[in-house]
């Protein structure tokens, strides 16, 4: 395990609320600027469409929102739900609420997401299981929710921004400590139902400083610009907490901005010479299908110095193919820095050595599935996979590799197995919420339990899959994530909207075994053909599907289901829920299930 840098410049807060206050001395042009949506469809690079704060300005702002909070009866050590967009709103009431003591829980808002049913029943779940006394939106959301107070015995009020932002008033100081809860952060769903996080200011100020310090190496002339949402780890502790300790600058686009028109992220880090931006796999892989020749004039990405990526499988392919896109744009593929977390780590638990770019390992796949050993080969050999290196646990973390189901944590295996990755440090959560039955079950002694599967080269972490959707065959191993990826290049299917999975049989015939299934969104469905008639007009589709399974994987898929787009349930983020689409084809109504207006997330 390596040891704490040691910058003196490097300012230590015990709490956010203290980081908060140490960011209000910057210089007065520094802070965070919110471009909003109505750039589109112009984006014009004037400044009418932005709103800036600078960090006196969100110090001051927030606390007169923390006061606002406080005289709705909240107290210290209530929890009070976020729906709010992407602004300046959310940071406002965010901090606020932090300051005041009280728990904010965000709740990603219902846009461009799908179906209002799916959305509501998530938003109770969240409510409940954290049990907000209240719950802030926007007066057109609050429209949306519906019977969610009447069905949330917590929620004593729904309260619209707008009367917060009419009801300001001067915050009643509250005594912080970093052993304090300092907000919830509930995990994607992509294997179950959103968990709350509980992370403490500890907690947080121990990850900003990997992040910032050990792993950026932020300095005073560093910009960030992100469209990342803000109700999850990477844009909320990435961009918006992060930045705090160097009072780094940073730039705001609105997610949607981003996924209609993919340019604008470029646009962003040009007109404000950003220096470090993050986004998942598929934002890169995004860029490279829907940014066109036309767009890039005018495009500079030379002073983007670390473009992070992680939150979801890294596809080496896709980073190569945006370093070749964008390389004329002076794109640097030296900053290129995969990383690896999750919420219950607050966010990032390994960085790759910055300025250094993506690295890959070649392994074989037959060793990799039947025995569970990353054995290195050339890539170019026959049965070679290529995986990305995550990097190295960051100083006072360990990332060890255990066999699943080993509870004593005392063993890690060896190099180059592969088994459940484990990590343990100041950044990872103490527990979820209220939850003392589930904190239990994913704590192996000091470890948190990820449920990912993957093995270390080098003190490297490379991740295969997670354990929960790995499909068992003849006692091979196959991730999903590699059948996917040798099925997304067959022609008509709508890449990055597929998904493997084992099953059951749903005829209940064949008990005994699990059968191997891929589900696809057909690229061009015709919106008039119900799910029955385009399984039969996607005949050579799935027959190309299964030979390129069986030829790149000597795989037999026993079903292969054509969709219609947005059938595939996804989450809040875009993550693929395999172990969703497993239950509903298993329950028959995969077939019948309405596509769902979405972002359109293009893959890998
Ligand atoms: P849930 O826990 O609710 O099922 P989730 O695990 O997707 O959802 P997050 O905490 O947002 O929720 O995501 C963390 C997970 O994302 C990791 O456990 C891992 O499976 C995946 N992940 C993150 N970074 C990477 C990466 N670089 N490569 C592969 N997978 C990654
Ligand atoms: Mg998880």
């Amino acid at each position: 395990m390596a040891t704490a840098s040691s910058n003196a410049e490097y300012p230590a807060f015990p709490t956010l609320a203290h980081a908060i206050e140490h960011a209000a001395k910057a210089d007065p042009t520094l802070g965070f600027r919110f471009v909003s949506e109505d750039g589109v469809p112009g984006f014009s690079p004037s400044a009418t469409s932005e709103a800036s704060f600078s960090y006196t300005a969100l110090e001051r702002s927030s606390a007169r929102y923390g006061g606002a909070l406080q005289a709705l009866g909240l107290e210290k050590g209530d929890r009070v739900a976020l729906i709010l967009p992407a602004n300046e709103d959310f940071v406002l009431c965010f901090f606020g609420a932090i300051r005041a003591g009280i728990i904010p829980v965000p709740i990603y808002p219902p846009l461009g997401i799908g179906q209002l049913q799916t959305y509501l029943d998530n938003t109770r779940h969240i409510v409940a299981k954290s049990g907000a006394r209240a719950l802030v939106t926007t007066s057109q959301i609050k429209r949306l929710l519906g019977t969610v107070q009447a069905s949330s015995p917590s929620l004593e009020q729904v309260v619209a921004v707008e009367a917060i932002r009419e009801s300001l008033e001067p915050l009643k100081g509250v005594k912080l400590t970093p052993d304090d809860v300092a907000f919830l952060q509930f995990t994607s769903g992509s294997t179950s139902r959103p968990k709350g996080v509980t992370l403490t200011h500890a907690n947080l100020m121990a990850n900003m400083r990997c992040i910032v310090e050990d792993g950026l190496k932020m300095r005073s002339h560093d910009v960030g610009v992100s469209w990342l949402p803000l109700y999850h780890d990477m844009g909320l502790i990435g961009f918006v907490i992060a930045p705090l300790a160097m009072r780094t600058p940073v730039v705001f686009l609105p997610p949607l901005l981003f996924l209609k028109r993919p340019i604008t992220w470029f646009q962003a880090m040009t007109r404000h010479k950003g220096t470090v931006s993050f986004g998942p796999n598929f934002a890169f892989a995004l860029c490279v299908k829907r940014i066109r020749e036309k767009e890039l004039e005018g495009i500079d990405l030379s002073s983007w110095r670390v473009a992070g990526c992680g939150a979801e499988p890294i596809r080496p392919e896709t980073l190569e193919n945006f370093v070749n896109a964008f390389s004329k744009v002076r794109f640097d593929k030296n900053a290129l820095l995969p990383s690896y977390g999750m919420a219950e780590s607050s966010l990032a638990v390994t960085f790759t050595e910055l300025g250094e770019g993506m690295k890959t390992i070649a392994v074989d796949s037959d060793t990799l599935w039947a025995e569970n050993v990353a054995k290195k080969t050339e890539p170019s050999a026959e049965r070679a996979i290529r995986l990305v290196s995550c990097g190295k646990a960051f100083p006072l973390h360990d990332v060890r590799v255990f066999a699943e189901g080993d509870e004593t944590g005392a063993t890690p295996l060896p190099e180059g197995h592969v088994g459940e990755l484990r990590i343990k440090g100041p950044s990872v959560m103490k527990g979820y919420w209220e939850d003392a039955e589930r904190t239990k079950s994913t704590f192996a002694g000091e470890w948190l339990k990820t449920g990912d599967l993957g093995f270390l080269d080098s003190g490297h972490v490379f991740i295969c899959g997670r354990s929960k959707e790995v499909i068992i065959v003849n006692g091979r191993n196959y991730y999903p994530q590699d059948i996917e990826w040798e099925a997304s290049h067959v022609a008509g299917v709508r890449k990055g909207n597929i998904i493997a999975f084992g099953a059951r049989d749903p005829s209940g015939v064949e008990r005994d075994r699990e059968r191997v299934v891929v589900a696809f969104e057909v690229q061009d469905a015709p919106k008039e053909l119900d799910a029955r008639a385009l399984a039969a007009a996607r005949q050579p589709i799935v027959a190309a599907i299964r030979k390129a399974v069986q030829e790149g994987m000597g795989l037999v898929l026993d079903d292969v289901v054509p969709l219609a787009h947005g059938v595939l349930p996804k989450t809040s983020s875009g993550k693929l829920q395999r172990a969703k689409t497993r239950e509903l084809y298993e329950a028959g109504e995969l077939l019948s299930r309405k596509g769902t207006r979405e972002h359109d997330r293009v893959g890998m």
